[in-house]
């Protein structure tokens, strides 16, 4: 058996790795005996900060203590709590602070981006999409046609070819070469919450604005995982929750993105309320609505502090990380353990997310023939925590910020037992 395939030497990569000291700023779920879980979830719910509590306990005692003079006597006023936000999710998301802001959840982000950015007209109305798109976006999509007075065969799908996992981006190409005369807004996820697939944005931006569409990434799967450079991509715009690897707790904030080139464009339609009429007047009340520039001209409600604080909580955690160094520990954990997987003597797994590091963030997904969820329940029994998508997939995210090498050599080695015993 190859060293790299032993405990011996996922140990000592544990000593190597200048950020094993994060594991523990983490709650970590425990079994009854007290042994931490194998967490490989932190892609659909990033686990705890410990100092998140402190962060949201602040703001419950500066309410007990100050009401509504909270808005501006808290130890972080209120009123201007999401700019506190601002800096460090635009260094996550590669923008700059006018085109990030935080607000609302992802698909209500999408609707409102939808609002100013798909804006059908006789000739050009089509949306395309991946055909593997998350189902909220699908449904984001579908029912915006609707709206508009069109429906779902006005919706393009962009498919891996036949016997095939992954999107080849000459794909997208050809569509948009034939049919972008048609089509208003491309919707893509920047990461695909199925393969784990890391698309070219930058290509994509290229590709939708050659025929004059408009370009829109989701990136739930993206953030706090890979560095989509947004502001360099191009695309106009783009929306993340932040209670995958952001760890901001379930339901948590969403952010959006609007890409500079629009941030001084008043005459976008779109929806309004107090919140992104001008800071300046906007407590005089009865004033003409005057809409503030960038990223914070879609807000339209006073935020809710208490999930603000969750997530000023993980964002100060991240900024003291870097996404640089948090890349460069999750391209060697997930090599690991790609590198395990392969080294398991089975005819049944196929990892289908990308080998290539630059077309993938953390996420490994497996495919295993002629399994049924059975296997993700004993994986479970074992705490053992995966995600099982329909009809063979076990999608595993090896999170950087917390955790070990060791703990996937161990999760692998449980796998592989299970395998035999199938
Ligand atoms: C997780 C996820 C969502 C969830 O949307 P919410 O509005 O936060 O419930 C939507 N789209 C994608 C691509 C996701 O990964």
């Amino acid at each position: 058996m190859h060293y790299f395939n032993t405990l011996e030497f996922a140990k000592e990569q544990d000593v190597l790795d200048v950020l094993s000291s994060f594991r523990n700023k983490f709650h970590i779920p425990k079994d009854k005996k007290g042994n931490d879980w194998l967490y490989f979830t932190g892609n659909s719910l990033g686990l705890q900060p410990k100092s998140t509590q402190k962060y949201i306990q602040q703001e419950l005692e500066d309410w007990a203590n100050l009401g509504v003079e909270g808005h501006f006597e808290a130890k972080n006023p209120w009123l201007d709590y999401h700019e506190l936000l601002t800096d460090k999710m635009a260094k996550i998301v590669g923008a700059k602070p006018i085109e990030v802001v935080v607000m609302n959840t992802l698909t209500t982000n999408l609707h409102l981006l939808m609002v100013s950015f798909y804006r059908p007209t006789k000739t050009k109305y089509k949306i395309l999409i991946e055909s593997d798109a998350f189902p909220s976006d699908r449904y984001a999509v579908a029912s915006q046609l609707k709206f508009h007075g069109y429906s779902d065969a006005d919706l393009i799908e962009w498919k891996p070819r036949e016997g095939e996992d992954l999107l080849n981006i000459a794909d997208l190409e050809m569509i948009v070469s034939e049919q972008g005369d048609e089509i208003a807004l491309l919707l893509i996820g920047g990461v695909n919450y199925y393969t784990g697939q890391f698309l070219d944005l930058k290509r994509i931006a290229a590709i939708g604005h050659s025929k004059n569409c408009v370009v829109g990434i989701d990136l739930a799967h993206g953030v706090g995982n890979i560095q989509p450079n947004l502001h360099d991509s191009n695309v106009d715009f783009a929306a993340w929750c932040t209670y995958k690897y952001l760890n901001s707790g379930p339901g948590s904030l969403a952010g959006l993105f609007v890409h500079e080139k629009h941030a001084k464009n008043k005459d976008l339609p779109r929806f309004a309320g107090w919140w992104n009429h001008n800071k300046a007047t906007r407590f005089n009340m009865r004033q003409p609505f005057d809409v503030m520039e960038g990223a914070e001209g879609w807000q339209l409600s006073n935020p809710p502090i208490l999930s603000m604080a969750a997530i000023k909580a993980s964002l100060d955690l991240f900024d003291e990380v870097g996404m640089d160094a948090l890349r460069e520990k999750s391209e060697k954990l997930t090599g690991y353990f790609e590198f395990l997987i392969n080294e398991i003597d089975s005819e049944d797994i196929t990892i289908i997310t990308p080998s290539n590091p630059e077309e993938r963030g953390c996420q490994i997904s497996i495919q295993v023939k002629n399994a049924d969820k059975n296997l993700h329940k004993k994986l479970t029994a074992q705490h053992v925590i995966t995600d099982w998508r329909e009809p063979d997939v076990i999608r595993c995210a090896p999170v950087p910020l917390y955790t070990s090498f060791e703990e996937v050599y161990r999760m692998v080695s449980i796998l592989k037992e299970l395998l035999k015993k199938e």
